[in-house]
């Protein structure tokens, strides 16, 4: 029996555009798992992981991991049985040599990018969601210091990705400033390819 070509769908956006929430809705809607490097490396914190304790050293600067220690993670993650489908990638791949990683693991596994949505939302407002998801969630790097470095790196490792993935006819750029629920509906319709 041939196997199915496995799909990848890669959510693009910068800190605070809404891709964890989106992925979340995503995954019962496509019925494929949300594959968050973030919340990977979250946790391994909480359980105390050598893997763990080196990302926290960068993820509390605002830094990406190395580049060798998240393409190993995400290797390791996607070669489980819930991704024989494919997966909803969220926040990977973050830089080029990450991208470069993805493209030998889905011809390892036989897989394909199928969609590279891209939720845009303006500078002022992604800092004032980060700084009000600090309030609500408490998390060590949402703040301001921190948020501005992550805005950065956004900028100088994973934006240029969109360049990438436009020349491949992937991207298809969405309005992230708006209610959860039109975004969800405008993001299924893509991913559907309607
Ligand atoms: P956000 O999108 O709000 O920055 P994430 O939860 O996706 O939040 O990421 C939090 C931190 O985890 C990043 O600032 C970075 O340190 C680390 N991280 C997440 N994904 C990657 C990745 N693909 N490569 C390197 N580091 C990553």
């Amino acid at each position: 029996m041939t196997e199915k070509v496995k799909t990848f769908v890669v959510l693009m956006g910068a800190p605070g555009a809404g891709k964890g929430t989106q992925a979340k809705l995503l995954q019962e809607q496509l019925n494929l798992p949300q594959v968050a490097t973030g919340d990977l490396f979250r946790a391994n914190l909480k359980q105390e992981t050598e893997l763990g304790k080196l990302a926290k050293t960068y993820m509390d600067r605002g830094d990406l991991v190395p580049d060798e220690v998240t393409i190993a993670m995400v290797k390791d993650r996607l070669e489980q049985d819930d991704c024989r489908s494919g997966a909803i990638l969220d926040g990977f791949p973050r830089s080029p040599a990450q991208a470069d990683a993805l493209n030998d693991l889905l011809e390892e596994f036989g897989g394909m990018i199928n969609v590279v949505p891209f939720i845009y939302v303006d500078q002022e407002v992604l800092i004032a969601r980060l700084l009000k998801r600090a309030e609500i969630e408490g998390r060590a790097d949402d703040n301001e210091e921190t948020i501005r470095n992550r805005m950065n790196v956004y900028k100088e490792s994973t934006a240029p990705l969109l360049d990438y993935y436009s020349e491949k006819g992937l991207v298809v750029k969405l309005d992230g400033d708006r209610p959860v629920d039109e975004v969800n509906n405008d993001l299924v319709s893509v991913i559907r390819g309607n």
